[in-house]
């Protein structure tokens, strides 16, 4: 999954970047709202946590845009703790949810999770298949009972083709999901995550459509 977060304040947008990264999301982080609508039209992300209060172009302003374009990834709206107003403004002007400062990064992270949980279209927490059992929160993967240990990119990546089950997704998706601007891909690095995922996983789980991308077909 691929974040944007817009935040000017440096020490709680740097926590909140950093905090995610290490949940296996690619984040990119902008500390303007001019920045942030620009990222928002020439990049493709799953999930927008907004700053009402930004420099140069307001955070409710960001918001109306991205409606407007008729882009509907799920949207955290982050208010000072005395506005009020604003909250109710920015479900009304099409936040899904809001969290007011000062911040806790767990409570941020769980809230991520349940907005990309009803994003994807479903409200368990635990994405299954056959006896693959992935659990996003908790950030663990289980084949017939057994813990089976992924990296954060390798369990990024199995995550979005869970989601997807059945679906072809291509290079470019799978990539953007799993890196955001500051670390890009060497050439084959998707091919080694996929290799790995094979090895402790099965042979069988993933199909490669070469040429397009990969895919794991309904059990
Ligand atoms: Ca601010």
């Amino acid at each position: 999954m691929r974040l944007l977060i817009a935040e000017d304040d440096p020490q709680l947008g740097d926590g909140l970047t950093v905090g995610l990264r290490q949940d296996g999301y690619a984040v990119d982080w902008v500390k303007d709202g001019v920045a942030a609508d620009l990222a928002l039209k020439s990049e493709s992300y799953d999930l927008l946590v907004l700053d009402l209060g930004l420099p140069r172009l307001a955070g409710m302003e960001v918001l109306t845009r991205l409606r407007e374009r008729g882009q509907a990834l799920p949207v955290l709206i982050l208010t000072a703790h005395d506005a009020t107003g604003d909250k109710i403004a920015g479900l009304d002007g099409g936040a899904d949810d809001y969290l007011v400062k000062p911040i806790g990064l767990a409570e941020l992270a769980a809230r991520v999770r349940a907005l990309a949980r009803r994003a994807a279209g479903r409200a368990a927490p635990l994405l299954r298949h056959g006896e693959l059992v992935l659990d996003p929160a908790g950030r663990q993967v289980t084949l017939a009972g057994m813990p089976v240990e992924l990296s954060a990119r390798e369990l990024s990546l199995l995550q979005l083709l869970l989601e997807n089950v059945g679906r072809v997704m291509t290079r470019a998706q799978l990539e953007a999901s799993v890196y955001g601007w500051r670390d890009e891909p060497d050439s084959n690095a998707l091919e080694v995550h996929i290799h790995h995922l094979r090895r402790k996983l099965g042979a069988d789980l993933i199909k490669t459509l070469r040429g397009i991308g990969y895919t794991v077909p309904k059990a």
